[in-house]
């Protein structure tokens, strides 16, 4: 391990190791709030928490973080225990912050027997007034210095539900003049008469954040608790609680956050999407949520790989959606079975071909792995679909595909050229008349004919209607939460575009959902979820080639 480059977590692990801290123990834990899907941001801190404990011999908790009981629901819970199964990654014990509810409570009478806590009758207004700025101390509540009895007492009514919500608040007795703003009396608990998932009608107080989380930590005895950034703040108070209380000594340290571009990552934004019906939902290929991906195409492999590639840092960066892509590229490449589909097709037939014959022939399911990966009949007869781009009347110089006079290779078949074509009343192409060269049959080619172009079809007789979704950005500036005004207002229009007339190869008919494919020439596809021998739909998971980052820079 001495020669390889650590991050700054496993440095501060191997440290821990070193000097014997928690026995050589190292107890992460992964705290989502039951309160939506799980998205990519998520999946670098599960790979990095799950990642940690692996590399160094510990174990990772899943611990439901649903101390807030008005957006949490178990669908929400049963969607993200199946997300980090699927990235691969197993938890030591499901708890839930919930189940502590009864400790945590013990914990905050503890602190006001210590004088450490105190009820407080202001009003949320009345409490910001007197807060202070982070240039002027605050000032103390009127209610800061009342004896710990009648503390213990307020406080097992407000548990009784004697009050309505926003009566009183617990807060901790730190210091109203700290500089840190977090430490000027935090709140506690607060009022809410809301049922749980969990819990039911048995809780009216529910206890903040930074009343549960180090808590919660600290009751698992985890070693290393590890957040994003923006709670570096917070780690005075995660520190005070646990002194005061001494109770198991649980750290954090925190790291960047991943934000991607061209999307959204928090999860209000994310659930307004869903809510207001601008996707048809969490799983809608385009969200940026784990099952979004799973459903569009990616592989667990390659968003943990995309988590390795970003690493980890303790500065903010945004990361460009282009590498989550070639992650993705990179597996399929390697991974993904050979098809031919053809996306706007038009008929191409061979007048020298004998008539009604239908000829099988073979093409390699994969070229990229050893032996080809087997291989599968093609069938080829007389009438062919082509894709419409690979045709043009005119055609300029260095367009090697198909125009009248011109010669290609049809993929794993013959040599074709073009004689004629013909349009229908509108003007559009609707056949194009070719003769093919017997001989030039792929594998066994003795015809000399040199082309420069290959291109795929789909023999007319046996294809297989498709479906097939091309995807593209969600938004389409980087960063929408950024630009001014509702940031729905920068959702690209062409995000979906639904092709319902598409042609596949006759063999795919018993294709499975979630089976991944690489339609030759056009991009990597992967079988949706709804999709049926009877009505089969392909999403496009992403293109053969960054063609987005070349069209930008054309612009
Ligand atoms: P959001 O802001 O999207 O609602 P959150 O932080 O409220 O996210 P939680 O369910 O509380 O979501 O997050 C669970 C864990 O995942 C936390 O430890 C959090 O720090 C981490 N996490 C959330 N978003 C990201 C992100 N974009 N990058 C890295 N880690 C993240
Ligand atoms: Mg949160």
């Amino acid at each position: 391990m001495s020669t390889e480059h650590l991050n700054f977590l496993e440095e501060i692990i191997t440290e821990d190791l070193k000097n014997g801290k928690n026995n050589g123990r190292v107890l992460t834990r992964f705290p989502p709030e039951p309160n939506g899907y799980l998205h990519i941001g998520h999946s670098k801190s599960i790979v990095l928490n799950f990642g940690l404990a692996k590399k160094f011999g510990g174990k990772t908790n899943l611990r439901f973080d649903d101390t807030n009981p008005v957006t949490e629901d178990t669908e929400y819970v049963e969607s993200i225990k199946e997300d980090i199964k699927w990235l691969g990654f197993e938890w030591e014990n499901e708890f839930y912050a919930s189940d502590y509810f009864e400790q945590i409570y013990e914990f905050a009478v503890t602190l006001i027997k210590k004088g450490l806590a105190y009820v407080d009758d202001s009003t949320a207004e009345e409490i910001a007034a007197l807060k202070g700025t982070p240039t002027e101390p605050g000032k103390n509540s009127p209610f800061r210095d009342r004896s710990v009895e009648e503390n213990l007492d307020l406080f097992a009514r407000m548990r009784k539900g004697e009050f309505k919500d926003g009566e009183k608040t617990l807060r901790a007795k730190v210091d109203m003049a700290s500089p840190n703003m977090l430490l000027r009396d935090p709140l506690m608990y607060r009022i809410k008469h809301v049922h749980h998932h969990r819990t039911g009608d048995k809780w009216c107080i529910y206890p903040m954040y930074d009343f549960a989380h180090g808590q919660s930590d600290s009751i698992e005895n985890i070693t290393h608790s590890i957040c994003t950034l923006e709670f570096e703040s917070h780690r005075p108070l995660y520190n005070w609680f646990i002194e005061q209380l001494g109770i198991f000594p649980s750290h954090q340290y925190e790291f960047a956050r991943l934000n991607l571009n061209y999307t959204v990552m928090s999860k209000r934004k994310l659930l307004q999407l869903v809510n207001e019906k601008h996707v048809s939902g969490w799983d809608d290929p385009r969200m940026p949520t784990i099952s979004a991906l799973r459903r569009r195409g990616y592989t667990p492999e390659s968003i943990r790989d995309f988590c390795e590639r970003v690493g980890i840092a303790r500065r903010e960066n945004v990361i460009d959606v282009g590498l989550l892509e070639f992650c993705i590229r990179e597996d399929l490449n390697k991974n993904a079975t050979r098809r031919m589909a053809v996306l706007n097709p038009v008929k191409l037939i061979i007048d020298n071909y004998e008539e009604g014959k239908t000829e099988m022939l073979s093409g390699e399911n994969n070229p990229e792995v050893e032996g080809g990966g087997g291989t599968r009949d093609i069938p080829f007869s007389k009438e062919l679909w082509i894709e419409r781009e690979d045709f043009m009347e005119e055609p300029p110089k260095k367009f090697f595909r198909l125009g009248p006079g011109l010669t290609v290779r049809l993929k794993h078949a013959y040599i074709v050229k073009c004689e004629s074509y013909k349009k229908d009343a509108e003007g559009n192409v609707s056949e194009i008349h070719c003769i093919y060269y017997p001989e030039s049959k792929s594998g066994s080619d003795t015809s000399d004919i040199k082309v420069k172009g290959t291109m795929h079809f789909v023999c007319a007789k046996n294809a297989v209607p498709v479906q097939v979704n091309l995807y593209d950005r969600l938004f389409s500036v980087e960063n929408p939460q950024a630009e001014e005004g509702d940031f729905k207002t920068y959702m690209n229009p062409e995000s979906l575009k639904v092709i319902e007339n598409a042609y596949a190869e006759a063999d795919m008919k018993n294709t499975k959902p979630g089976d991944k494919f690489q339609f030759i020439r056009l991009g990597y596809f992967c079988a949706d979820k709804d999709s049926t021998s009877e009505k089969l739909i392909f999403n496009r998971t992403v293109t053969l080639k960054d063609s987005w980052s070349k069209e930008q820079k054309k612009a």
